[in-house]
């Protein structure tokens, strides 16, 4: 019966849509005593590390600071899905505040092993932006740590940089004040005008993933980037391309004049301590 299908078909759309509701409940449940269980000592989320290579010279010249939860009930949930539970849920401001106090936390560690001549990027989402206070946080986090505004880069996406534009604006501003640098991330995935991005204190475009993948077989994907760059430059603007994962992908962008890469060919995003390591290796191998 074409009306009992129907129906059956209803129920079963149904049942799904409360069981995706259901789960994602279950996980904002989760986001929120993991939060509450976070200690100086002891937190379930972490800070991953993923180098960024400067094309003229191979040298490591930043990192993206990541975010990793582990769960002991769920396990390791992947950012994509929980960072997009906490910005529906309002749990984006206190994990976005961890995320800023462990990155200047891991800084001046990795400045006291040595480190040094290495800005670290941090994420941050639309609501973050719409905090006022975002700024004097900042500020009272990287003089808690003894560093500077120039260690830090923040990296939002386009629809973060079109949302509430004024505001947006005037802050990110007070941030480029400081001595910060911004990045758009995921450059070209978004619908944001150039109109309106050429007024923002931007000085980095992130080239997405989503061009750089075919960018060896799809001549589209290939324009795209060259295009990009090239735009990006006459913007007086510096290039990273992110989810370099072959040497004819570096290849071709570092022929494009890209100006930095960030990808699996590298590395993945490591842990603090491995990080360490690998950026002292790299310097070790490359003569200083
Ligand atoms: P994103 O900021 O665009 O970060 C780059 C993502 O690409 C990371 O995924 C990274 O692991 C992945 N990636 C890097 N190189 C390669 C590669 O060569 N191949 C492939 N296939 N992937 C590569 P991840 O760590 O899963 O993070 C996903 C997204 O979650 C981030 O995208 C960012 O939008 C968000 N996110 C992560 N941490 C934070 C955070 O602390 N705050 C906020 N607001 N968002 C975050
Ligand atoms: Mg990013
Ligand atoms: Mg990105
Ligand atoms: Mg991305």
């Amino acid at each position: 019966h074409a009306k009992d299908a129907g129906r059956n078909n209803y129920q079963f759309y149904a049942r799904s849509m409360n069981e995706a509701a259901g789960e994602r409940l279950r996980l904002e449940n989760a986001l929120r005593r993991a939060l509450a269980s976070v200690t100086p000592e002891h937190s379930p989320f972490a800070l991953h590390f993923q180098p960024q290579i400067d094309t003229r010279n191979g040298a490591i010249s930043g990192l993206e600071a990541l975010a990793r939860w582990h769960d002991p009930e769920l396990g390791d949930v992947p950012p994509t899905r929980f960072i997009r539970i906490a910005e529906d849920s309002g749990l984006i401001q206190p994990l976005g505040d961890w995320v800023i106090w462990e990155t200047c936390r891991q800084v001046r560690r990795f400045r006291d092993a040595g480190i040094d001549r290495l800005r670290v990027a941090v994420n941050i989402s639309a609501q973050q932006l719409r905090h006022e206070n975002l700024p004097a946080l900042i500020r009272g986090v990287l003089s808690c740590y003894d560093l500077s505004a120039a260690d830090l880069e923040l990296e939002i996406t386009e629809s973060t940089a079109m949302q509430n534009p004024e505001l947006t604006l005037s802050i990110l501003d007070q941030l480029s004040d400081m001595g910060m640098m911004l990045a758009i991330d995921d450059f070209g995935t978004g619908y944001s005008s150039l109109a309106y991005l050429k007024h923002l204190p931007i000085q980095r475009l992130k080239l997405d993933r989503s061009f750089v993948k075919d960018l060896e077989t799809d001549s589209n994907d290939a324009a795209i980037c060259a295009a990009t760059v090239a735009l990006g430059h006459k913007l007086g603007l510096e290039l990273v391309a992110e989810g370099v994962e072959t040497e004819g992908q570096r290849d071709f962008l570092a022929a494009l004049g890209c100006d930095f890469v960030q990808g699996f060919l590298y590395s993945r995003p490591l842990p603090a301590d491995a990080v360490i390591d690998f950026v002292k290796a790299h310097r070790a191998g490359q003569g200083g």
